[in-house]
């Protein structure tokens, strides 16, 4: 309901084709075309279909050298699998805080950050950004940061396929960026994801890792540990059919996201987070300051759910989690504040206009009660 995938006849069509046609494992034409129409679409060179997002994560990170010894720059507002990835490496994750405003890193506090670790002499191996919930980060001024600190940029745009950043594709920036197509994220391949990179050789490195580092003779030699990590065919083949309705199923998150602003518009201290032109509108968060609203997302939470609508907090930082707990960063406190007044509404392109008059109907009545 949060955000469920969104399948019809077309994604039926192109499987059943892909099915029929015999190109069932591992490779075939529409991993090929499917590699082609994204890195077409997002006007990055080379394109990589691999089983998940946090797969590509991982293999752009090994593409630009990262590894033990070295710390990674992640904001701590994020998922899990972004800061699993830099672990994976062997390097370690060090949380910067958010801008309040929209959620994604504070290029202020990653400047401060990028100081002090040059200062204390520790290799920085890269700069991992997020675009949270589909809204790019403020590459204006994280890449030239970054560009000053000869520090690596990596993209997550997991959630932000279609976004884009002053006219420029989400998944076109850093040296590297990963898409992910897991069933919630804004177009599926039931799983998947994609690493992006304008860099040839490091589009080959990641294709080569991600097939177990076979070197191409008969008997397989190995010099390399490799992964097992590739997109099937099949899997590609659903991938191209929501990627012909990609855009359509934007407009519908978008049109949602509209919604939600007008019920909430003119309520002092209650905005919808990160909402700016760019944005896929993935998902969509409304943020309370309950001394200025006179309610707590958690009351609307509460209220939702007994109206079996199902809602989720806003990502709980990496810092706050216990597996994270101990290590280095630079916080402000901005996005434990976003964990504890936001909630993400129900966003799915599939939901229907009976289910969305529920939605709309069910949050006026608590506004209502809470005016
Ligand atoms: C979903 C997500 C991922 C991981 O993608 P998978 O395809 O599920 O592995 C990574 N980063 C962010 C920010 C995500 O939202």
């Amino acid at each position: 309901m949060l955000s469920s995938p969104d399948i019809g006849p077309l994604e039926q069509e192109y499987v059943l084709a892909a099915l029929r046609s015999g190109w069932v494992a591992p490779i075939g034409p529409d991993l090929d075309a499917f590699e082609r129409e994204l890195a077409e679409r997002t006007g990055v060179a080379h394109a990589v279909a691999l089983s998940s997002g946090t797969a590509a994560l991982h293999l752009a990170l090994l593409g630009v050298g990262v590894g033990p010894g070295d710390v990674v720059v992640v904001p701590t507002l994020t998922f899990a699998a972004t800061a699993n990835a830099v672990v994976y490496t062997g390097a370690t994750p060090y949380f910067v805080d958010c801008d309040p405003a929209t959620g994604n890193l504070d290029p202020d506090l990653l400047g401060a950050a990028l100081a002090g670790l040059r200062r204390d002499s520790t290799p920085v191996g890269a700069v991992l950004t997020v675009d949270l919930f589909g809204l790019c980060a403020d590459y204006d001024r994280v890449l030239p940061m970054c560009e000053r600190y000869g520090v690596p940029v990596i993209e997550d745009a997991a959630e932000a396929l279609g976004a884009d950043h002053r006219g420029r594709p989400a998944g076109s920036f850093g040296q590297a960026a990963a898409l992910s197509f897991n069933g919630n994220k804004i177009m599926t391949t039931s799983g998947g994801g994609m690493l992006l990179t304008a860099h040839a050789a490091l589009a080959d490195r990641a294709r080569y890792l991600a097939t177990q580092a076979r070197l191409p003779v008969p008997h397989y030699e190995h010099t390399d540990i490799g992964y097992n990590y590739r997109l099937s065919n099949v899997l590609a083949a659903l991938g191209r059919a929501q990627l012909c309705r990609l855009d359509e199923m934007i407009a519908r998150r978008r049109d949602l996201r509209r919604r939600y602003g007008k019920l909430f518009a003119g309520l002092e201290g209650v905005r919808i987070l990160g909402d700016s032109d760019g944005t896929n509108a993935w998902l969509t968060p409304v943020v309370a300051d309950p001394e200025e609203a006179g309610w707590s997302t958690t009351e609307l939470a509460a209220h939702l759910t007994a109206a079996r609508i199902e809602t989720r907090p806003i990502w709980k930082p990496m810092h706050l989690q216990p597996v994270f707990a101990g290590r280095p960063g630079l916080l402000s406190g901005a996005a434990e504040r976003l964990f504890d007044t936001g909630l993400i509404l129900p966003s799915g392109s599939s939901l229907g206009e009976e289910q969305i008059a529920h939605v709309t109907a069910a949050i006026t009545e608590f506004l209502d009660d809470h005016a």
